[in-house]
């Protein structure tokens, strides 16, 4: 019987996600002949729409919206080569305290263990070895990656298949790293996806991060990735590097392995050191 290929699942809130936290990842492992798989749960129908229409704006039609982003997450994972694409169409929640956040069908009024079923028919299917998601404040507060974080965590305990799971985060250093390139490009250095309240501190400092990914191979890839969601303003902060810097700046992807069976030492510079 032929062995089975290693397989990664990557779970992300909205069309984009994937490219900017794990664009690294994806195009490496599937690289290296590891079966990749991205979730994506909700449509991104709060999204900036075709033109640039804000969400809220007159104009901002979310079927349009939808329709866009769907496509744009197809170019993506063809850039990235993505062997398996998988929507679970949840209605994107906007931002924390946006009306749509209570709207029926949005991801955050789905209960947990609802979705957590359907992701965990997806793991049944696929036997990832590796899951990555968010940490529970889906990194920056955003209720889609709060949302997706829960129910994978679900899903996992629910399906008891992953080896390892990790979070995906950005060492505190890089931000500061950031804004001092931004400001040398001229370029006002807000995050424009965070939410207007303030939440807990985003990112880790490095010395909470035990897995350190080296992805500057696939840079070009990545950019690809999130140039194919160009529509979205906050990508476009990333794009104005240029494919060169954006490569050398965003050469290691970093995680918190939070599960493991597989006894591997930590620190990690790869998630599927123990099974291979
Ligand atoms: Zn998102």
């Amino acid at each position: 019987m032929a062995e089975r290929s290693l397989t990664l699942m990557a779970v992300h809130a909205h069309p984009d996600d994937e490219a900017t936290s794990t664009g690294g990842i994806l195009a490496r492992y599937a690289a290296e002949g590891i079966t990749t798989v991205l979730v994506t749960c909700t449509d991104g129908r709060c999204g900036d729409g075709p033109g640039g229409v804000k969400p809220g704006d007159p104009g901002h039609d979310p079927a349009a919206v939808v329709a866009m982003r769907t496509a744009e997450l197809e170019v993506s994972c063809a850039a990235l080569k993505v062997t398996h694409l998988e929507t679970l169409g949840y209605a994107d929640s906007g931002m924390m305290g946006w009306p749509n956040n209570d709207q029926p069908g949005s991801f955050w009024t789905t209960p947990v263990d609802e979705a957590a079923d359907r992701l965990a028919d997806l793991i049944r299917q696929y036997r990832p070895d590796v899951v990555v998601t968010y940490d529970e404040n889906g990194f920056y507060g955003h209720p889609d990656h709060i949302q997706a974080h829960r129910i994978t965590m679900a899903a996992v305990a629910k399906t008891d298949i992953p080896a390892k799971v990790y979070w995906t985060t950005v060492p505190r250093t890089m931000f500061a790293e950031f804004g001092r390139i931004m400001q040398e490009l001229g370029v006002e250095w807000a995050d424009p996806d965070a939410a207007d309240e303030p939440g807990p501190q985003l990112g880790l400092p490095d010395d909470e991060i035990n897995t350190w990914v080296d992805t500057s191979k696939y840079g070009p890839q990545k950019f690809d990735a999130l140039a194919a969601h160009a529509s979205q303003t906050e990508n476009i902060f990333f794009l104005q590097l240029g494919r060169e810097r954006f490569t050398e700046l965003m050469g290691v992807e970093t995680f918190v392995r939070v599960q493991d069976t597989t006894g591997a030492p930590l620190p990690e510079d790869d998630l599927f050191a123990g099974l291979r």
